[in-house]
């Protein structure tokens, strides 16, 4: 059922709302079990939101009519805080923290009516791009097409659950260097990262604050669009939100548009798996078949450079966040003993995972002194110049179209095999809209050996509403 005919069925009684989300909590912890989707079912939360709106329904059913989520399942990548469920970004020295307060995106969507059903699995901090990099303790999410593969990171819960979902439902997810398009792509769904300051990160477990991004996962540009709807603008707990009127996405799904210009990015199809760049290449042909006017650009910049800086400056940023998770404030802590350098490092000895440690290591080296104009200051200039690059594309052209990712949905024991280098050069397509904080959408764009493939258009800031309208041609019919 689409999204939009099931809110006016809770709208109009025809669906029971509280019934609905006992089914869904159920069928949650029934794909749980096999995929491991959640790192927390937030049961009691969901059920009473549900009996809130059902007795709302009932008093005063007018004062409802204009919820955009009115009934339909949220899930939220497990770093953006939930009041009083376990929130831990897929850390083990976060067990047992129980924020105080909603992020904003949560105190929006559920004043939209929203269901809040649980925390969804992620790489340890959002550290990786196949959501293998889980914390101790924690269990890796299976792909939804092949349990024998990975979802993609590192909101591969988010991913999965939205392809597996039988009811409706839309995902929170967050995205520091490509975390929404990555995952949307191997798991077959739409991924949408807005612009850098377009939805409020208070509340968010902070990756790297520069860098970070919510953004939502639906099974249809639709789905992605309203609840970017109801979570996006200004909030006067976040400083870098940005203070512009929020469009009405779901307005431009599916509208006519003459005249689009899309820029393919010819870098982005060298070294990549035949099969992505055969399916990406009949994703261009529908545009073109829609009436886009496609021509060759080229991106030389932020292809070959975009890696080494998203790399220092986003392992620098993470390197001081992580700092204040020392065993006396959050989650985990351990015997008073030694003094606070030795207490300091027992605990994050002991509690955080391998791909966290080395990341410290990596943004400590990169912004010390002595090393700091060397890397962190010269990524920091080639950052510049890749919003540079984008900006003069963006002249000409409504998008830009890569591949999302250079290859398929890869098997664990293929992950295995691949270096920490390796790892991070699948991020090759995802990283540079992110350093420049542009708006990009992951679109389904075919299957191959019965698995998904994914093409990624990006569009200038705040350009959330076009590049919706342009993805929901891949909306199924
Ligand atoms: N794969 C990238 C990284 O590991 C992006 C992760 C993210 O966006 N959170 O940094």
């Amino acid at each position: 059922m689409r999204t939009q005919d099931f809110i006016q069925k809770i709208k109009s009684n025809e669906i029971d709302i509280v019934e609905h989300t006992h089914k869904a909590i159920e069928e949650c912890k029934k794909l749980n079990k096999e995929y491991n989707y959640f790192n927390a079912i937030s049961e009691e939360l969901a059920i009473k939101q549900a009996n809130d709106i059902k007795k709302q329904l009932k008093q005063d059913k007018n004062s409802l009519k204009n919820k955009k989520l009115l009934g339909v399942a949220v899930s939220a990548k497990d770093a953006i805080c939930v009041k009083g469920i376990e929130s831990t970004a897929g850390s083990r020295i976060l067990k047992g923290y129980k924020p105080l307060f909603d992020a904003t995106v949560i105190k929006k969507a559920v004043e939209q009516g929203a269901i809040i059903i649980g925390k969804t699995a992620q790489d340890e901090f959002g550290f990786g791009s196949f959501n293998v990099n889980v914390g101790l303790g924690f269990e890796i999410p299976k792909n939804p097409f092949d349990k024998t593969r990975a979802c993609g990171g590192s909101s591969g819960g988010a991913a999965g659950i939205t392809q597996k979902a039988s009811f409706p439902h839309i995902a929170l997810g967050e995205s520091t260097g490509g975390s929404i398009a990555a995952p949307a792509s191997f798991c077959g769904v739409f991924g949408l990262t807005p612009t850098y300051g377009r939805v409020s990160r208070h509340g968010l477990i902070d990756y790297g604050n520069s860098l970070d991004k919510i953004g939502t996962l639906g099974k249809n540009a639709y789905d992605a669009a309203l609840l970017l709807e109801a979570i996006a603008g200004f909030d006067n707990n976040e400083s870098t939100t940005i203070n512009e009127p929020i469009n009405n996405y779901t307005d431009s799904i599916n509208k006519k548009r003459n005249n689009i210009r899309i820029g393919v990015i010819k870098e982005t199809f060298r070294d990549i798996d035949g099969k992505v760049e055969k399916n990406a290449r009949n994703g261009i042909e529908k545009l073109k078949e829609n009436g886009a006017k496609i021509e060759e650009v080229s991106l030389s910049l932020p292809v070959k450079y975009g890696l080494a800086a998203y790399y220092i400056l986003a392992t620098s940023e993470a390197s001081t966040n992580l700092a204040k998770y020392c065993g006396m404030r959050y989650g985990m802590s351990e015997e008073l003993k030694g003094n606070f350098n030795e207490y300091f490092s027992k605990v994050r000895s002991e509690h955080l995972g391998t791909e966290v440690k080395r990341r410290i290591i990596l943004g400590t080296f990169a912004r010390m002194s002595g090393y700091r104009d060397a890397y962190y200051i010269k990524a920091a200039k080639v950052r510049a110049k890749i919003i540079q690059e984008y900006k003069r594309l963006f002249k000409k052209y409504d998008a830009l179209v890569s591949p999302t990712m250079p290859i398929l949905p890869p098997k664990f024991s293929e992950i295995e095999k691949l270096s920490p280098l390796q790892n991070y050069m699948m991020d090759i397509m995802t990283v540079s809209p992110n350093l420049a904080g542009l708006p990009h959408l992951n679109v389904p764009v075919g299957f191959e050996e019965k698995l998904p493939v994914g093409m990624m258009l990006t569009a200038d800031h705040l350009e959330e509403g076009k590049l919706l309208q342009i993805g929901s041609l891949f909306d199924e019919e």
